[in-house]
């Protein structure tokens, strides 16, 4: 089970958390728990790590780690009343350890991807010793494992690190022996490389920690417990009726995560998927509901289409020049550029007359994005680079729409009806989803026009 930033925010939040794993323990479930950090926490280092960075005197050091040990303390003392001055004296000792690295970066100005995953990995640090010292108050017997001493090794690509995959064997033979005796809690988003050096597995990284652990522990179910029921037919923020999916395929998910509902981290699904092991999403604010379930096949529907998610903070990229048609390499030097800068591409399109490619990317990528294409200007391979950043990209999303005709039509129709006009459209062979962009002023309302098209509100 792993418990997100929000399911560990307070006491409060933590006491539910302890809540429901009593629950399961005392119902014979042997049960290994991964967590993040407290809501806002890894911000907060993000921010203190490239403050320091920068800044000539006072560095808020001392402020910040005197505001973590406050939030933290306050923690403890509410969860863990009878061990609090043993759980202290552990989170102080952590809290040295980081105003040194922090000391460390602002002597000598430099924060390097090593330093930042150090630094940024102590959110988690905090938290899985407070939750399983509250378990260890509700009588349950815990102990606290970080990413490493759980066995994830990973590569050392820092900041978005990939599990290797003999972590496996590390993790299986490190955690299955406490199963019997008591209920582990790693701490997520952290694992080190070979050297026994700290990385993190990118933003929101703890639900792949939660898959990997789980697939190596050979779990019968990974549970993701968030703050939403769990995976929506759209985003209740936007689509007021919008509805839970009971049933949801790996494939599915995967779309739906890398085009905007956040409810799972992509990452996380692949392993899962490779041995068939579900993953149930579940709301620690509401834990009767039944949440969402991810398997191999989902439950077949009339409707096709299972959910529609939408992007808005990103941009179009738009390169033309004659020069393209025809002429092997084009793409090849543009991608290349893009993958120099670092820049992740998430909508490609190339009509047939080759004379224009248009890209989407997330906003903050742009800048590195036209910088790349630049360099390819430069080069004579492209004419022109346009952007627009008022867009937002829209998937249409579900297994079902492979080899069923008709139903781009029915988009495009639905669509054109309402008067929104299509910037960009693609649609991958996998045919698992339809994804299109539109001006931003268009963007909530095409998300509801498909919404009632496809009848997504109503209950199977
Ligand atoms: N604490 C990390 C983050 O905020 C990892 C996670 O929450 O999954 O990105
Ligand atoms: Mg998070």
């Amino acid at each position: 089970m792993k418990f997100g930033g929000t399911s560990v925010g307070d006491q409060e939040c933590i006491g539910r958390v302890v809540g429901i794993l009593n629950h399961y323990h005392t119902a014979g479930d042997e049960l290994c728990v991964v967590v993040s950090a407290m809501a806002g926490v890894t911000d907060q280092l993000h921010a203190i790590a490239a403050e320091i960075e920068g800044v000539r005197d006072d560095p808020p050091i001392d402020t910040f780690i005197a505001s973590m040990r406050t939030r933290h303390g306050k923690v403890v003392q509410a969860v863990a009343p009878g061990e609090s001055d043993a759980v202290m004296e552990v989170i102080d000792e952590r809290l040295c350890n980081l105003k040194n690295i922090l000391t460390a970066v602002y002597n000598l100005r430099e924060l390097t991807p090593r330093s930042r995953d150090y630094i940024i990995s102590f959110g988690e640090r905090l938290s899985a010793l407070i939750v399983s010292a509250a378990l260890r108050e509700a009588g349950v017997p815990s102990v606290a494992l970080n990413g490493c001493e759980a066995g994830i090794r990973t590569t050392d690509r820092h900041g978005c690190a990939e599990v290797l995959p003999e972590s496996g064997t590390h993790i299986k033979s490190r955690v299955v022996p406490l199963l019997a005796e008591s209920v582990p809690v790693i701490m997520g988003y952290m694992g080190c490389t070979e050297n026994g050096i700290v990385t993190t597995l990118g933003r929101s990284g703890s639900d792949y920690s939660a898959a990997i652990v789980g697939v190596a522990i050979d779990a019968d179910e990974i549970w993701i417990w968030t703050d939403v029921d769990g995976v929506m037919t759209a985003d209740p923020r936007v689509i007021e009726d919008a509805r839970v999916l009971p049933d949801v395929s790996y494939h599915e998910a995967m779309e739906l995560s890398f085009f905007g509902a956040k409810v799972l981290h992509p990452r996380c699904i692949e392993p899962a998927m490779q041995k068939s092991v579900p993953i149930r999403v579940k709301n620690t604010f509401n834990p009767e509901a039944p949440g969402s379930c991810l398997v191999d096949v989902s439950e077949p529907d009339h409707r096709v289409v299972k959910a529609i998610t939408y992007i808005d903070k990103v941009s179009l990229i738009n390169i033309t020049g004659a020069q393209m048609v025809g002429q092997p390499g084009v793409a090849r030097a543009i991608f290349s550029a893009l993958g120099e800068f670092e820049v992740n591409v998430m909508m490609i399109s190339q009509g047939s007359s080759e004379a224009n490619i248009s890209l989407i990317v997330d906003d903050e990528h742009l800048k590195a994005a036209l910088a790349a294409l630049n360099e390819v200007m430069q080069k004579g391979y492209i004419q022109e680079v346009e952007h627009d950043r008022n867009v937002v990209a829209v998937a249409v999303v579900g297994v079902g729409m492979a080899g069923t005709p008709g139903i781009a039509g029915r988009i495009f129709t639905a669509l054109g009806r309402e008067g929104i006009n299509l910037m960009m459209l693609s649609q991958g062979s996998s045919e698992v989803n339809v994804s299109f962009v539109v001006k931003q002023a268009d963007g909530q309302r095409a998300v509801r026009v498909l919404h009632d098209e496809f009848g997504l509100a109503e209950e199977s």
